[in-house]
């Protein structure tokens, strides 16, 4: 196993930040000396108790990285990885971003390391996990590389956005040629059957992390990731491509999330476990209050009745719960029934108090433009949050996309739009003509300059967003 991600990043900003004389900018400079005093900075705790300090200690690290990306003509921050030339959503362009691997300013970086270790253990296939789609040049500039200087090795593609790709091309390789397997969903039993062994009872396999370098991940301490289930156990929200995608919600059995997170907990000491479900079960965080995991946690979960009662979330602050992200969508009844999202608003007002009385950080999210929207439920929206701006921590605002593979997206009027042969997104005509430009006009001139919604706004950890609230929060 190889993060390949995190060790791209820390080479490029190892060259950017090595003595070539003055940049000609201030503050890159400044960037460039303190180059190792951030990085460990953002390793210990101390920084999150200074948001301020924290902000222009991440800032001064993604200002190295973009000006790597600058000088090999793309568009690289810590978050995102952009080519004004090739588009990740076409697959001629990943094509072409492999066989033009050497312009990857990753690759440049990366290629005497995958020639090491291929030399160190032979392999005959090499895995490429693909979730995101800012990964997703990079990768097959990779695989590009791993093509030209390894060809008879076998290439399998795998990850969370190659299972969304592969549910709309109904399982066809769009990359033959290139890459001779891709994998869908778990992909555990596909290499277990490349290597000639049996996959067995189909059951869920502990995640092993002993090969990551625990210490290099920019946060205070390793981060455990942990998938509880796979899919979504509602799975009836109309805009979420996990309900257009059909995947079915296979939860890991009880006794097995505890162990599993005794073992790993035990092996890693994590500072924090991130639970990577879709959303958390009632019946997962009824299981987390009763046998706490043994380190601090946060997820994504739905609002329900339960996180409004005061000892249920005190339960779950005791077993070690620090932050819970809730998909609110919308402060209109009407907009979150006509999007089956089955939450009522004053069952989310319930629950934000009781989870800020537990001591429970809250991320938000929210959702604007979908078609049951209008400017008046949006309006509705900014009221909802004003209102409870006290008890949430952090917000995340989301401009709506159509899943194309969804049903809506056959009631509604699609706009002819041609972004990629990968895209999952269709653009649509809004029934009450509340675009697009009207959402964004709405979200920056009213939504983030209201008062009591701006202060929110700006505690937003650039880049890493959620991934360091919890560790922001435990300053709080
Ligand atoms: S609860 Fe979340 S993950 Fe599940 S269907 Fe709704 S939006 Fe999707």
């Amino acid at each position: 196993m190889w993060d390949a991600s995190l060790e791209g990043q820390l080479s490029l900003l190892a060259e950017a930040a090595r003595p070539v004389g003055r940049s000609g900018d201030t503050w890159t400079d400044r960037a460039r000396r303190r180059l190792p005093e951030h990085l460990s900075a953002l390793r210990g705790t101390k920084l999150y108790g200074n948001p301020d300090r924290y902000r222009r200690c991440v800032n001064d690290v993604n200002r190295l990285l973009a000006r790597k990306g600058r000088g090999a003509g793309v568009s690289i921050t810590l978050a995102d990885y952009q080519d004004s030339r090739l588009s990740p959503l076409r697959s001629e362009d990943l094509l072409r971003a492999a066989r033009e691997h050497e312009s990857n300013p990753f690759v440049s970086v990366l290629a005497g390391r995958m020639e090491a270790l291929v030399e160190e253990h032979a392999p005959d296939a090499v895995g490429v996990s693909l979730n995101y789609l800012s990964q997703a040049l990079s990768a097959f500039a990779m695989i590009g590389l791993a093509r030209d200087r390894f060809p008879r090795m076998v290439t399998v593609l795998g990850g969370g956005l190659v299972t969304s790709w592969l549910r709309q091309t109904g399982g066809r390789n769009p990359f033959t040629g290139l890459i001779d397997h891709c994998v869908a969903g778990p992909g555990e039993g596909f290499l277990l059957g490349l290597a000639g062994l049996s996959a067995g009872d189909e059951g869920f396999v502990r995640p092993d992390y002993g090969g990551f370098p625990a210490e290099g991940y920019l946060s205070p301490g390793a981060v455990l990731p942990y998938s509880a289930s796979s899919g979504c156990h509602w799975r009836r929200c109309t805009f979420c491509p996990e309900r257009a995608e059909g995947q079915r919600c296979r939860p890991v059995p009880e006794d097995q999330v505890q162990s599993d997170l005794r073992a790993l907990v035990s092996h890693a000491r994590p500072s924090l476990i991130h639970f990577l479900d879709s959303t958390m079960s009632p019946r997962l965080l009824e299981h987390l209050a009763r046998r706490p995991p043994g380190a601090p946690w946060y997820g994504f979960t739905r609002v329900s009745s339960r996180l409004g009662e005061g000892d249920f979330c005190r339960a779950l602050r005791d077993s070690g719960c620090v932050m819970l992200k809730l998909g609110i969508e919308s402060g209109d009844q009407g907009v979150l029934d006509a999007l089956e999202k089955g939450i009522r608003v004053d069952e989310a007002s319930r629950a934000l108090g009781a989870l800020k009385e537990a001591g429970i950080g809250t991320y938000v999210y929210l959702l604007f433009g979908t078609p049951p929207e209008d400017a008046d439920a949006a309006g509705r929206t900014l009221a909802f949050t004003a209102q409870h701006a006290g008890l949430i921590d952090y917000l995340n605002l989301a401009v709506f996309n159509l899943p194309a593979a969804s049903e809506e997206a056959g009631r509604l009027k699609i706009r002819p739009f041609y972004e990629g042969d990968l895209s999952l997104y269709a653009d649509f005509e809004h029934p009450s003509g509340w675009g697009r430009r009207e959402v964004r006009g709405f979200l920056d001139r009213k939504f983030r300059r209201h008062p009591a919604v701006a202060p929110i706004m700006r505690r937003q950890p650039p880049f890493f967003t959620s991934n360091h609230a919890p560790f922001l929060l435990n300053f709080c």
